[in-house]
Order: C-alpha cells, then structure tokens, then sequence
C-alpha cells in the first residue's frame, strides 16, 4: 500500500532489532534492549535527539534465536513497524539496559543498509499511511468498498461478538467496545491482533501482510480461533457451580495508548507480569524486611499503568530484588599469610592501603562476626582500586561485584527521576546480608565529584580509604612489575619477543600521559603489544611460508625478513607506535612575561597544575576574572589585589605608568586557562598575589616554580588541603620548587623520600616570603617601610 502524500516518517531510520515480540501499528509495547548496537541507538538518537524526529525508530522483529545471536548484523526481516519511543528507562542492573516504551506508527519496509555501526541506520520506505488513525471510522473503508469492504465489515462484526462474550461491567470491555467503533476500520486488524492473544509468529504474519485485504483475512482467522478457544471455555465453565453465569474475565496486560487492555482467557500462565512477579518475589528467600519492601513495591506497580515513567523503575527494581543472590552464600576463607602475598604479589607500593586492609581481614579472622565498616576507597581513576577489590575478594575467595551507579542516574535524569533510582539502588545495597565484594562506578564528569552519589547515611558506615595518585617513580616499578608482563600476556606475546626498557617506559609516562594513575599508561603498554603482536604474526607468516616451500633465492629479497626478537622498544618506536608527543611543553616556556604564576589545585581525579595569567590595559581600576571560578576563588582575587594595592609602596609596585597605585587609570584581566573546568577553593590565594606582584612589577616569576596556599587580607599564608597529590602533580610537570603554608609542613612525610629529596620546598607564613621565593633574587622591600603587616599589628 503506497503511503501516498499524507503524514511521512523519516526516510532514514535508526532500527532497533528486537528479539521480545512484535510491535504493530497502533499498540504500543514496552521493549528491553542490552545489545550494543541497540544500547548505541537510544543513548545516541534518543536520549540525545531533541526534535519529535528523533524519536522515531523503526522495530525489526529479530529472527535470530537469541541464544546464538552474535554480534553480527542478522540477516534483517523484511517489514517493520516506524514507532515513537514514548518512554526511556536505563538501568544497570543485571548488566546496563534500556526498557523502552514504544507506540507502533506505521509499517515500513527496509530498501537499503545505510551503516551497520554504531547502529543500524536504513533507507526506508513508508507502507501504510499515517493518518488512518486521525480519519474518523466513518470515513475508512466501508461496506461500500466491495469486497474489501464486506471484509473489514465481518471482521469488525466478529470483534464485537467476541466482545459481546466478556463482562461488559468491566471498564476496560466497555472501553475496548467503544474504541471498535471509533477506529477506522484498516487499523483494526493491528489493533485487535495485538489485544487478542496471539503468538509472536502469528503477529510476525500480520505484520508482513502489507495488503490489507491479507491483513483482515490473517487477523480474522485469529480472532474466530479466539471466540472458539472461548466458546469451549464457556461450555466447561458453565458446568462448574462456581461460574453460573459463564461470563470471562478480562485481564489487564497489554498496552495501548490512552487504552489499556488485553482480552484474553483468564489465564496466569504467560504475560500476567505482575503474577509472575509476584510468585519470584516470594520465591527469591529474601529476609522479611526486604520482603515486605517487595510487596509493597509490587501493590503499588499493580495499580499503576504501564505507561507511567514509574512503572519500568518498579519493575527494574523488582527485578533487581529478585535476582540478589539473597540465599547465595560464600564461604569466606581467611588466611592473612596469604592475603599479604597475594596482596603484595599483585601490587606495587600503596602501603598504608594493604597494610589497613590486611588488619580489617585480620580481624574479620579473629572475630568471623565482624560487623565493621565497609571499606570505601577514594582516589583517582587508575589507582588501582578495583583492583585492590579484586584481590581481597580473591584472597577471601569471595566472588567480585562491579555496580555502575553513576550512569543510572544520568540516563533517568532525562525523564526526571533520579533521586528516586539512587536511593533504590543504594539501598538494595545496604539491605543484603550476602553481599559480595564489589565496586560502585560513579560518574566522575567534571561537575560531579566521584563521592557525591553516596548518601549521607551511607557514607557515615563506611571507613574512607585514600588512595593518592603515583609518583613517577612508582609508575616505572608498576609498569615494569606488573603493567608490561600483564599486557605481554594479554596479547599473547612473551618478553622474548618484545622488550620495553625502563627509560622506553619513562618516555611514556612523561611524554604521553599525565595522569595521577596508570590506566593510560597501561592503555599506552596495550597500544605497543599491539603494533609488535602484529610485527610478530607477520614474522611467523613469513618465517612459515618459506619453511613449506622450496627456497628461491631471487624472490627473498622481496619480502620483508622476521623482526629479529625480541623487539625492543626505543625512542624512535615509541614515537612511531604512539606518534608524536603529547606532552612535551615544558613549564618554563609559560613564563616569558610576567604576570604568570604556576598554582597547584586539587580535583577529585587528583592533583593538577594551574596556570594563573594577568594583563592589565588603560581603564578605571575594574577587575575582569574569567576560567569558570567559583565565588571563593574570586574573593581571593579581590583580596589579593586589596593586599598589594596596600603594600604597593613596600614593594613598589606601579601602574602601567608608573604610578603608585596599580590599579589607578588601569583594568587588569585575571585568567584560569582550562576554562571548561569548574575551579573553586581558596588555595590559589598565593599564586594570584604571585601572579599580579609579577604584573606589577614587570618582573618574571621563576619559571620553575609552583605554589599553594590561602591568604588573609594582612598576608597571612593559612594551610590548605591535598598537599601530596598537588606536589606529585607539580613533580609530573617538572616543577622544581614548591612553596606551600607553613603548616601544611607535616603534610610532607607522607610523600616518598625520593621525591622530598628532589623537590625544593619553602614553606611559607606571610606573603612577603611567598614573594621571595618566587622571583629570583628575591623581592626586596623598601628599607622601613612597614614593617609586615602581620608582625605589627596590635589588632
Ligand atoms: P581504579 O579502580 O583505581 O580506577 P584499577 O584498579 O582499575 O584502578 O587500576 C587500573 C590498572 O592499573 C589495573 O590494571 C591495575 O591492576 C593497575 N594498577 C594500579 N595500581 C597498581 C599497583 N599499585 N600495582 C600494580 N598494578 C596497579
């Protein structure tokens, strides 16, 4: 049936192959999809689309047996059925879906593949028209339309007969009796095989029917089946005292826009989700507290309808209940000898981390009751979190659990229910007595700390565990120790075929990553076993063709000889593998001007090094702050100027034309570069006063300086926090010397030796020493002029 030039679906459509029933027009079914191109086309078209169009997918019924489906395009069913995605739910749980709620529109068939990846994308063409839902019944086809007509007139007639034979008192009868004669009569076919029951192949039928001629006959020997299946049901019914009057019941399932029913036998076996929910609810031996959260749970979802944004949450949640392994119990086996080898064997350094883990196992072994915190560890990604998890539950022979957290919520954020998963997630984590080890991933976007996604209550049970990031140092150890030899095996080479040297491997930590982890580097290591695995197998390929045939010596000088091995990697390799360098702007070259200085922050991903520029222009003493800054950040800007402008004489520092006031006839511009960032904290006090004094002074900070601290409005220094990972931050960047507060001095044991022995640390008071340090040479004050600020005041 051509479409004619009535309403259009997208020629392009996005298709999401489907292994749970058939959607037809006019019905609207709820979809679960996990495979990745499906995961692909929701987070990428539906989620992110913004238009009505992009709504509007088209469901192929995927014919492949979903036990052998392979990531491989199936070969794709002819017809399919154009939908409009009402309704988006994500869940992690058991593995990251989507549950979809999707109304049929019209048919379409598939004229080519666009692309395969990262959804399928086709070329389409439309096969029944869209308006026949808004046309009035009067209007569609009628008995006056000869045969066709005499077809759709018996086909409505044998839906009212079965009709007829429900109990009309029941809302949803009378409804379904009303929408028979306010359909036009082409979409009755889709409509009535989607309410009555039918099986997925029998819909597969009507759907492919594109004539509607074919489509009444296929759905009418449906629906008489059903009156008979019926009839016989009434007939055993009426014998029964129980059922004198031999009406049927109805029962609510399907879906339908605005419509909800589903006629069919009373009969529990299939579909009656709320009954089987129900049955594994009570089924799942979970303790009486969670039960009793289940059953209220399952009330309130038997009175809701299916179309509500809530109903797929209670139902991913039920489900989530169901499938805790509440009776699955490991037996934990302690042995702390063990644990410590097994500890140490799969980890470099991170003393303080294993040596607190080892005395909670301890005491676990000592007391097997231990009802003690849950250990939380808190540090950047790469640190070797997770994989401290894993070893523990592998020392306790415990199974390991990782739980993505933080997606949930971005996904439900769209339909407006976030607050609502988090704390259903969290507390079905809180709930379980059996719970085995595992790793909550929380979304780390630049707006939302890692940490946040905890609830208070949650948060004061567990005991948080720093885990900093590594010094470059300890990256050579963990890449040589455990990142190489792991990769090599990963990719089925051995360290007789390829070598990467110590100094290779610096090269890689400096000149390609800058990370407080190791995760790019270990990606970095991956990205070589690569390039050489490939090296190697063409080496065998050579190596075995020569060997099965007889030598010509004219033909080897064509072909490439095998690598001598093992291959080492050098400078040259790496830059070939890993192209040129990412990082190899050096600190100092930031500092040809003045009104530069080199701060140190803290993110939750570890420590940074931040850039602070200053330039001033002919103005009326505004100060413009840009770089995203919280209001923190900015009063420390202004405090920093009210500091300098009232020791502008000490210092003398001037304006643009050398007048004693800095900002007399001047604006000066303060800029955070990495403006995407959000920055706040007041520990960049030092490092704008640093940065404006330069300004001020037409004089250069040394350039291999970095700096941290808060000031006061007398130029005090005070401490401020994340001391170790700003410092291996600033060490990364091949910062020299670093001042900080004074009392952040006790901060510096916990760095390790080797790197306190390299760094030069000034620890600071006031702001007079702060300058000091910072320039060469010092930056002297006027001879008696006041006397600091902080020293003299009687205040
Ligand atoms: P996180 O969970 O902190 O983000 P992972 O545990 O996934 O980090 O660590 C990333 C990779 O780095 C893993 O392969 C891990 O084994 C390795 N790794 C991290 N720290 C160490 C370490 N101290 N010793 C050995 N390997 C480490």
């Amino acid at each position: 049936m051509a479409s004619g030039d009535g309403i259009k679906i997208p020629s392009r459509l996005p298709l999401l192959l489907t292994h749970e029933g058939v959607l037809l027009p006019g019905s609207t079914v709820r979809l679960s999809v996990d495979s990745p191109r499906n995961m692909h086309l929701v987070g990428e078209r539906l989620l992110r689309g913004t238009s009505l169009k992009s709504t509007i997918i088209g469901v192929i019924p995927n014919t492949r047996d979903p036990e052998h489906d392979t990531d491989d395009l199936p070969g794709l069913h002819k017809i399919g059925t154009a939908g409009i995605a009402v309704q988006v739910v994500g869940s992690n749980w058991p593995k990251p879906h989507f549950t979809l709620l999707i109304t049929g529109l019209c048919r379409f068939s598939v004229s080519s593949l666009l692309k395969e990846r990262p959804f399928v994308l086709a070329e389409v063409e439309q096969l029944d028209k869209l308006e026949q839902y808004t046309t009035p019944a009067t209007q569609g086809v009628t008995a006056a339309d000869g045969e066709l007509g005499e077809l759709s007139e018996k086909f409505y007639q044998t839906a009212v007969q079965l009709l007829g034979m429900l109990d009309m008192s029941l809302p949803v009868v009378a409804k379904s009796r009303r929408l028979l004669d306010s359909l036009p009569r082409e979409t009755l076919p889709d409509v009535v095989a989607s309410m009555i029951r039918t099986s997925n192949k029998e819909k597969l039928q009507v759907l492919d029917a594109v004539s509607l001629e074919e489509r009444f006959k296929t759905a009418l020997s449906m629906l008489t089946r059903q009156i008979d299946g019926l009839n016989l049901l009434r007939k055993t019914r009426k014998k029964s005292p129980d059922n004198e009057k031999g009406v049927l019941s109805v029962r609510k399932g399907g879906v339908f826009p605005g419509r909800q029913f589903n006629l069919d036998e009373e009969d529990e076996e299939d579909g009656d989700d709320a009954a089987a929910l129900q049955r594994k609810v009570h089924g799942a031996n979970m303790p009486e507290a969670a039960l009793r959260v289940c059953l209220k749970e399952l009330k309130r979802l038997k009175k809701m309808p299916q179309s509500m944004p809530e109903y797929a949450l209670t139902r991913n949640y039920l489900d989530l209940m169901v499938e805790l392994p509440w009776s699955k119990n490991t037996k934990d086996c302690l042995d702390i000898r063990s644990a410590r080898t097994l500890l140490d064997n799969d980890h470099y350094a991170m003393d303080k981390l294993k040596r607190r883990v080892l005395e909670y196992l301890a005491v676990r072994q000592l007391k097997a009751s231990l009802k003690g915190p849950i250990l939380c560890f808190v540090g950047p990604p790469g640190v070797g979190k997770t994989s401290v998890g894993r070893s523990i539950a592998r020392t306790l022979g415990r199974e390991f659990h990782r739980i993505a957290l933080g997606g949930v919520c971005d996904q439900s954020d769209i339909r407006g229910h976030r607050s609502w998963t988090q704390s259903r997630t969290t507390a079905s984590l809180t709930t379980t007595s059996t719970w085995p080890l595992t790793s909550p991933k929380c979304s780390s976007s630049p707006r939302q700390t890692p940490r946040r996604p905890f609830p208070p209550a949650l948060l004061d049970r567990m005991e948080l565990l720093q885990v900093p990031g590594y010094t470059q140092e300890e990256k050579v150890e963990i890449a040589q120790r455990h990142l190489i030899p792991n990769q090599l095996e990963q990719h089925g080479l051995t360290p007789q075929q390829l070598h990467i040297p110590q100094d290779t491997t610096q090269g890689i930590i400096s000149r390609y990553t800058r990370e407080a982890g190791v995760r790019s580097l270990e990606r970095k290591i991956g990205a070589i076993c690569r390039a050489v695995a490939v090296k190697v197998a063409e080496g065998r390929r050579v190596t075995e063709t020569e060997a099965s045939m007889p030598e010509k010596p004219s033909e080897r000088g064509d072909k490439a000889a095998p690598p001598e091995m093992p291959i080492v990697i050098d400078h040259i390799a790496l830059k070939d593998i890993l192209g040129p360098a990412l990082f190899e702007m050096e600190v100092s070259e930031r500092f040809t001007l003045p009104g530069v200085a080199l701060g140190l922050a803290w993110t939750p991903l570890g420590g940074e090094i931040m850039f602070v520029e200053a330039s001033r222009m002919e103005g009326e003493g505004q100060l413009t702050l840009t770089g995203q800054l919280g209001d923190v950040m900015k009063e420390s800007a202004h405090l920093a100027i009210s500091w300098l402008r009232a020791n502008a004489k000490t210092y003398q520092l001037t304006n643009m034309v050398g007048g004693p006031d800095p900002l007399d006839g001047t604006d000066i511009h303060l800029h955070f570069p990495a403006g995407a960032v959000t920055k706040d904290g007041p520990s960049a006090g030092v490092t704008i006063v640093t940065c404006l004094a330069s300004l001020f002074s037409g004089r250069l900070v040394r350039s291999d300086i970095a700096m941290t601290g808060e000031i006061t409005l007398r130029g005090l220094v005070l401490p401020v926090g994340g001391i170790k990972d700003k410092v291996l931050a600033a060490y990364r960047a091949g910062v020299k010397r670093i001042i900080l507060p004074k009392r952040n001095d006790k901060d510096l044991e916990e760095l390790p030796a080797n790197i306190r022995a390299k760094l030069d640390f000034v620890t600071a008071t006031n702001l007079d020493e702060v300058l000091n340090a910072a320039f060469d040479g010092g930056f002297p004050r006027t001879t008696g002029e006041q006397a600091l600020t902080q020293l003299s005041s009687k205040l």
